[in-house]
């Protein structure tokens, strides 16, 4: 949902109904993974529409956002976007930052960059640090659980 949602920000025909077009550049760009002013940021061991960490051979992939990853994200979030529009940074899930990798993002957090929105997922929020929840707006969404018979 987070995805969609960024997806129909960056959109350059969004519909008015905030669904995103699906047929101009952007929407190419995102739908192929390099849109220019979005970026996502998960453990290693999660691939972009994965819920759940995969189960790795070898070498176990991490599980945790890492500190180098948010550290890699400030260039991005510096530099002017290259559509004129927004600039998009997705942290999913956002309690995969630990204590110093959650605090390397806390200045972004509080003083976001111009035309710039951090989106960060989480289904267990407690379990971010209450210095970065009290720097977000909370959006509650509820799953669509169907009914039984
Ligand atoms: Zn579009």
């Amino acid at each position: 949902m987070a995805r969609a949602f960024a997806r129909s920000l960056l959109c350059e025909r969004p519909d008015g109904r905030g669904e995103a077009c699906g047929a101009c550049a952007a929407c190419g760009w995102f739908d192929q993974g390099n849109h220019p002013d979005y970026r996502q940021v998960q453990p290693e061991a999660l691939e972009p529409g994965d819920e759940e960490p995969r189960r790795g051979e070898g070498a176990a992939p991490s599980r945790q956002i890492r500190i180098d990853q948010v550290r890699d994200l400030q260039p991005f979030l510096r530099v002017g976007t290259h559509r004129g529009g927004l600039r998009i940074a997705l942290i999913r899930p956002a309690e995969a930052m630990n204590a110093s990798t959650a605090n390397a993002l806390l200045k972004s957090l509080e003083e976001p960059p111009e035309r710039t929105l951090l989106l960060l997922v989480s289904s267990d929020p407690q379990r971010l640090l209450p210095t970065v929840r009290s720097r977000c707006q909370g959006v509650t969404v509820f799953p669509r659980v169907p009914r039984r018979r």
